[in-house]
This record gives structure tokens, C-alpha cells and sequence, in this order.
């Protein structure tokens, strides 16, 4: 649909949801309550909503807990030993993989270091990471002090793309130069997949093929793409990647988290990386053998055994996205943000000023459910607004209201609703 066939009512909004084939999946999940109402919740990129199947799945793994104490490792319901193996089917359809190419295990920021402590190998001369600008302070924290751990300088190590003058975001163009100007020095690509601050969606295709042209390693950070997106990470040959659970793929608070190694890397038993008996060849794990023989795959980076009671609710949560299907998730949500686009659009043609402007890139190929809005006057104060009138979105500092409705659960009026309040001023 393009944007002149929408129109700025709720009967239209509703004529929408009417027709949309996901539109039962909302009933699937609890919505918080806002002054004793069903909230407007347009936050599932910062923490996605509790999926009702979630209890009864975390309580399977609490009452073998209960009735079997430890011989819940391998005669439970779903046997802990192995639990991994239960998300790996679904995990690798998220993000384009084979399923030995993906493993759940840990949290986010720790994932990423793990990945960096065998994709950052740098020598004298190469030993550069890139990164975008406005990158996720977590991972600008985790790539300077790599570089620091390693004996160089951070601020000389860690380069960001930045974007052009009076422009919000990266142009895929500047990213490949830079990458080619860095050259031999350049060690690791680490990029954000959707960067979080601008709703920017990389181009991850051209970006690793620029990387690997100059010899350098490139991984992602895909805590705001996993589950907004369809992703192909093996095919667009990408070195590693990470992502969190609990964003668009509705897991719970600190959730566990994803990480995707290349299988011809996974392959490589010989790579360094920081070894534990849970990453060890499961044939052998419970011989307690002296020494370390990795698995093959990403099964090979896991460290500690499973955090079953998170995994379970991720299980869940997943359930959902098979169900669902990425493509027609994503076919949703790229008119529900369109949508909401066009509203924005409305509501400034209509003051006259570029009141709400939108730095997420318009086309939809650059682009997840997230719209980042700044207010031409008294953001913080519009935001307030918002969260008053039963709104749960998300500011950022220093003046950014990102809205991501989400197709899993979000509503065309739930976009209608958030526009007509936000053009109330
Ligand atoms: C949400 C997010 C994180 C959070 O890291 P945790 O280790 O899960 O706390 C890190 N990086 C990016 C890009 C994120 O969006």
C-alpha cells in the first residue's frame, strides 16, 4: 500500500486491523495497565511485551525443578543438559542461519566479548575496529576496552563512521570508504545491525563484503534487529553476530541472549576462545576430561551450563515468531510504521513547521518498526505528555521519542491513538 491510500482516522486505522491476517497474535500477550487502562505500548524495542505462554513454560522447568532436583538434566520434560538444542531451530530462522551456526547462551554485552575474544586478533599494524556513530554505549564500552586490553590506546583504535554534516544518518557509501581507507589497519567491523538511536538499518550485506575485501573480520550487534527484521546473516557471509532476547523478541528483563558464528569459523575447533566444560564436546562433557576439545559450531563458545529458566521463557517467545513467520511479520510492520510515518507527515503539514521530525531513514529498507521523533520545541515535555495520556514509549537523551509498534501485537489504532495525541498541543 502506498502512503496516499491511508487516511487520518480511527475507523480507518480500524478497517486495517480488521484486515490484517496477524491481528490474533495481540491476544497472546498482557498488556501493562496505565491509570487502570490497557497502556499504548510502543516500547518492544527497549523491552518487548510478556507472552501468555511464557508462565506455563518457565513453571514446566520449575516443577521438574521441584519433583527431580538434578535428574531434571536429563530426564526432565525438556532435559536441561541439552536445552540449548530446544532454541536453535527457531533462533536460526530469526537471523538467517544454519542452526549450528547460532547457540543461546549468556546476555548480550558478554556474548559480544566472547565473539570479540576470537574476531579481534589484533597485530601491530592491523588493529582497528570500526563502529557506527551513536553506537549502543555498551558496545562502544566493550570495543575501547578490547582495544585496551589488548595495549592499545582506545580513542586511536575505535573509529566511528560519522554522518554526514546536517544529515542523521550513515550512508552506506561513507561506511565502505572508510572501511577502505582504513585499509590493512582495520581489524574488526562492529556494527550495530539497527542502530538504536536513529532506527537506521544497515546495510550488512555490503558492509561485511567491504570488511572482508580489506582482510578485516566484521561482526553485528543485532539487539534492535533480531525479530525486527528478516536477517540473513549466513548468506551475506557475516563473521559473527550477537543479539539480545528480550527487545523484539519479547523474552523477559535480562534475558538470554543469541550469538551466530559462520560455520567456517564454527568449524575451526583450533580458534582461540575463552573455553568452559559447557562449550566442550557434549560426548565428553559430564568424563570431565582434562582438557578443553570444543564442540563444533557456535555450541562451541558456550561457557557455563544453560540458564534454563530464562531459556524457557525464550522457548516461548519463539513459539510465536514460528508461527507468525518473519515475512509476514515484516510485512506488517513495514505498513504500520509507514503508517505512522504518514501521520507524523500529517500532523506537520497541518502546523505549517516541521514540528515531529523523523531522523530514521524513510525508506523502508533502512529501516525496522522504530520511528526516532524530534520535537522542534520541548521534547521532554511532549514526551511527559505522552506518557500521561497512557503511552509507554522511550525517550533518549538528549531529545529523542522513539515509538516502535511492533507487528507482533501493536494495532494500526494503537499508532492512530499515539499520533492524535501527539498532535494535540
Ligand atoms: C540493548 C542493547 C544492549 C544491552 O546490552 P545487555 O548486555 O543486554 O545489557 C547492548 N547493545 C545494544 C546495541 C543494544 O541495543
Amino acid at each position: 500500500m502506498t502512503n496516499s491510500k491511508f487516511e487520518a482516522s480511527r475507523s480507518f486505522a480500524r478497517k486495517l486491523d480488521k484486515a490484517d491476517p496477524l491481528a490474533s497474535f495481540r491476544s497472546r500477550y498482557h498488556f501493562p495497565k496505565v491509570n487502570g487502562k490497557k497502556a499504548i505500548y510502543l516500547c518492544g524495542n527497549s523491552l518487548g511485551l510478556q507472552p501468555k505462554n511464557v508462565r506455563a513454560h518457565v513453571l514446566q522447568e520449575l516443577n521438574d525443578w521441584k519433583d527431580m532436583g538434578v535428574e531434571g538434566h536429563f530426564h526432565g520434560k525438556n532435559p536441561w543438559f541439552g536445552y540449548h538444542h530446544f532454541l536453535k531451530k527457531q533462533a536460526a530462522a530469526i537471523v538467517g542461519a544454519r542452526q549450528s551456526e547460532v547457540v543461546i547462551m549468556n546476555s548480550l554485552t558478554v556474548n559480544l566479548h566472547l565473539m570479540m575474544v576470537s574476531f579481534y586478533r589484533p597485530t601491530k599494524k592491523r588493529y582497528k575496529i570500526l563502529i557506527e556513530e551513536h553506537a549502543f554505549p555498551s558496545d562502544k564500552y566493550a570495543t575501547a576496552s578490547q582495544a585496551e586490553h589488548h595495549g592499545f590506546k582506545a580513542k586511536d583504535a575505535v573509529v566511528e563512521v560519522k554522518a554526514r554534516k546536517g544529515e542523521e544518518t550513515l550512508r552506506t557509501e561513507d561506511i565502505v570508504a572508510k572501511i577502505k581507507e582504513l585499509g590493512p589497519e582495520l581489524a574488526l567491523v562492529m556494527f550495530g545491525g539497527v542502530n538504536y538511536y536513529t532506527g537506521q538499518f544497515f546495510d550488512l550485506e555490503a558492509i561485511t563484503k567491504a570488511g572482508h575485501s580489506v582482510g578485516a573480520k566484521v561482526g553485528f550487534d543485532l539487539a534492535h534487529a533480531a525479530g525486527n527484521l528478516p536477517l540473513k546473516l549466513h548468506k551475506w557471509d557475516v563473521d559473527f553476530a550477537v543479539w539480545c532476547s528480550y527487545k523484539y523478541l519479547n523474552s523477559g528483563p535480562g534475558g538470554t541472549s543469541g550469538a551466530y558464528v559462520h560455520d567456517r569459523h564454527g568449524k575451526n575447533t583450533k580458534l582461540h576462545r575463552f573455553a568452559g566444560w559447557w562449550g566442550n564436546d557434549e560426548k565428553k562433557r559430564f568424563q570431565m576430561p582434562d582438557k578443553f576439545v570444543p564442540q563444533k559450531g557456535a555450541a562451541g563458545w558456550q561457557i557455563s551450563n544453560a540458564q534454563i529458566l530464562p531459556m524457557a521463557a525464550h522457548k516461548a517467545a519463539l513459539e510465536h515468531f514460528a508461527e507468525a513467520g518473519m515475512p509476514q511479520l515484516r510485512k506488517k510492520s513495514i505498513k504500520l510504521t509507514a503508517y505512522l510515518q504518514y501521520l507524523l507527515d500529517k500532523i506537520n503539514e497541518s502546523r505549517g513547521e516541521v514540528l515531529y521530525k523523523v531522523i530514521t531513514p524513510r525508506d523502508a529498507d533502512s529501516r525496522g518498526c522504530q520511528l526516532s521523533i524530534v520535537a522542534a520545541r520541548n521534547g521532554k515535555a511532549t514526551f511527559d505528555r505522552l506518557t500521561d495520556a497512557g503511552i509507554i514509549a522511550d525517550w533518549r537523551e538528549p531529545d529523542v521519542i522513539r515509538v516502535a509498534p511492533v507487528p507482533m501485537y501493536n494495532t494500526f489504532q494503537d499508532v492512530y491513538d499515539f499520533a492524535a495525541i501527539l498532535g494535540q498541543t
